[in-house]
């Protein structure tokens, strides 16, 4: 199955582990709001979506949630934790529905054992989730609420299944961002008014892409920068 899988990840399996390790891959389809992981309990599973977008939740001492990561068919959940402490330091939850493959933590300690490629490939992942957290310092830092929130709608839509829809409330932005829901609604408005978006029943229909594009801050193209730079360093391993 991962000859037809679109992770980033499993892509790069060499042939005889993915005839090995296939079995065991299993695809699920994840409906929105479904928690794959609690916070400081064990990794039992690890994730590679491939439509579905999830989640990384870090919850403070007071009962504030905020969103820090966001994993889509570029990434993957657990593939560092379930080879390390095995615990997770966050919550993780689907926010855009779609499908994902899972395999058993144990199964995928033997792959990541197995795989010189798939560990080349977390390595290079690591790196692009470590440059991703420090642009996010920055950005939160400097940029305005309604270039974070395009950037954050155009990085959405770039995971997304149809390229066009994105099953993701405000509410949930509004965590994504770290800001109040009346401050979401308010950009939202606007993007609406402009044409450039379309809201409602818990969905967001993108009209213009490109006038999104436009207003989303630079840290988009820098990450896009960083990606392609990492990737690139690792492409001759990824070979089958
Ligand atoms: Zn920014």
């Amino acid at each position: 199955m991962t000859g037809e899988t679109r992770n980033q990840l499993l892509i790069c399996l060499e042939p005889t582990v993915s005839a090995r390790f296939g079995s065991r891959l299993r695809q699920v389809a994840l409906e929105q709001g479904r928690v794959l992981q609690r916070q400081g309990e064990v990794f039992e599973h690890v994730w590679f979506p491939q439509g579905a977008l999830i989640a990384l939740v870090s919850a403070l001492p007071a009962g504030e949630t905020v969103q820090t990561s966001i994993i889509g068919w570029d990434g993957a959940l657990g593939v560092f934790e379930a080879c390390g402490s095995r615990q997770s330091a966050f919550l993780a939850e689907v926010q855009v529905a779609g499908d994902a493959v899972c395999m058993a933590a144990e199964d995928y300690r033997q792959m990541f054992e197995a795989s010189p490629a798939l560990r080349e490939q977390v390595h290079r992942y690591t790196e692009i989730l470590l440059t991703e957290a420090r642009q996010h310092v920055a950005c939160n830092a400097v940029h305005s609420v309604e270039a974070r929130l395009c950037r954050s709608l155009v990085e959405a839509l770039e995971r997304s299944a149809d390229g066009r829809t994105l099953p993701m409330t405000q509410e949930a932005l509004a965590n994504a961002l770290g800001v109040q829901r009346t401050t979401v609604t308010a950009a939202m408005m606007a993007l609406q008014s402009s044409g450039a978006v379309r809201t409602g029943r818990g969905q967001i229909e993108i009209l213009n892409p490109d006038r999104l594009e436009q207003g989303a801050c630079c840290c988009r193209e820098t990450l896009q920068i960083a990606r392609r730079d990492i990737y690139r360093a690792s492409e001759p391993v990824c070979e089958s």
